[in-house]
């Protein structure tokens, strides 16, 4: 699905460098390489904060934690989604409560969240999904409308760009109260391990979330709060410096792959192609179709025959997963999430993709609808 070790070699002498370096230094951590790329990430984004952690999972525990958010308080967050939103949710003993998604964009439904407001909601996490934007203009609005707070996440759609309905622009995941974001190997800013990062314009959140990342302390054995164990390691962050220069590279390199996939699949009865939005640009995380009238499992079995490798993200959706079955959710609760888990496919995109390769993904697709 990816081709990590093709990007690796074009890089290669700079993160050689970078890693011996740390190496040589043992800073390995708290070195001045993260704070190097915190810096390096707040003027990318065009962010007063960025604290970086362990992985993306706790960056979103960290935003929920730094909230002060009390058992019992409710958050609303999108059906359509990796595990790690609602897990956070669940695991800090808030009430997930869940809607459906979009059918064009896939993203959380900004109606849906409307109504699924009560006394109780605290917060709203939109899901920038497969590196497109959320209407954030909707979700603001409805936010500052029930005095919410948003947490974004950002995991899948960093260095996206949100165009607001006024014509100006903002990096995903600045936009609302606290952004979250993951650079597993596989993301679109992936290092070489786990890491995360947590951003807002907020000092006050900012030192508090800092402060519970690290312990729960701001000056040394005095903890103000109980926190958590969250880093980036050194020598995460000096392979993470390396690489977001070429984020932007790597976004027009994965959009022409996407282009490819379009212009070979939009006219095809059985294949929905990606609709992007007049909202956002997209960093093409996955590039996900719908298939209409057609077996998934066949294709998917097919394609393994040639070697050729398709995902689907998500084949369940999190009111019919086993952890989070809850009373309030049955079958057909979430019509949209359920159609598109039953019928999405996700193909091979990545910054080191060669035509030729594609050429041959997009012939074995076609010809499968031709047997
Ligand atoms: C990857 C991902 C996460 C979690 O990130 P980790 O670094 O794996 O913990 C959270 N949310 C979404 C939408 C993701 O895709």
């Amino acid at each position: 699905m990816v081709d990590l070790q093709g990007q690796y070699e074009k890089i290669k002498s700079e993160v050689d460098k970078a890693v011996l370096d740390v190496i040589q230094s043992a800073a390995f951590i708290n070195g001045p390489e993260v704070k190097s790329f915190q810096a390096d990430l707040e003027k990318y984004l065009g962010v007063k904060h960025v604290i970086p952690c362990a992985n993306g999972t706790d960056a979103l525990q960290i935003a929920m934690m730094g909230l002060g958010l009390e058992p019992g308080d409710e958050i609303i967050t999108a059906d359509f989604t990796y595990v790690a939103t609602a897990e956070v949710i669940a695991l800090l003993r808030l009430k997930p409560v869940l809607v459906d998604v979009l059918p064009d964009t896939f993203t959380i439904d900004p109606s849906a969240v409307r109504k699924a407001i009560t006394p109780k909601t605290k917060a709203i996490v939109p899901v920038h999904l497969f590196g497109q934007c959320v209407d954030m203009d909707e979700i603001m609005s409805i936010a500052k409308e029930y005095n919410l707070a948003v947490i974004e996440d950002n995991a899948q759609a960093i260095g996206a760009n949100y165009i607001f309905r006024d014509g100006r622009t903002q990096k995903a995941g600045t936009i609302g109260t606290i952004g979250c974001t993951s650079f597993f190997p596989s993301k679109n800013l992936g290092c070489y391990g786990d890491g995360g990062a947590i951003f807002t314009n907020d000092d006050q959140l900012a030192a508090k979330m800092r402060m519970i990342a690290n312990h729960g302390q701001s000056v040394q054995y005095y903890h103000d709060e109980v926190g958590v164990n969250s880093r980036l390691d050194s020598l995460q962050a000096a392979i993470l410096r390396v690489k977001l220069p070429r984020l932007d590279q790597y976004a027009e390199a994965r959009r022409k792959v996407a282009d490819r996939y379009d212009a070979a699949f939009k006219n095809h009865p059985n294949i929905s192609v990606p609709v992007r939005s007049s909202n956002s640009d997209h960093v093409f995380h996955q590039y996900t179709v719908v298939l209409n009238n057609a077996s998934r499992d066949e294709l998917r079995k097919f394609l393994a025959t040639k070697e050729i490798p398709a995902m689907i993200y998500y084949p369940v959706p999190l009111h019919l997963q086993k952890a989070y079955r809850d009373d309030r959710y049955s079958s057909g609760s979430f019509p949209v999430t359920e159609h598109l888990c039953a019928n999405v496919i996700s193909f091979p995109i990545h910054t080191e993709m060669r035509e030729e390769t594609q050429d041959f993904i997009i012939e074995n697709v076609l010809a499968y609808f031709k047997k």
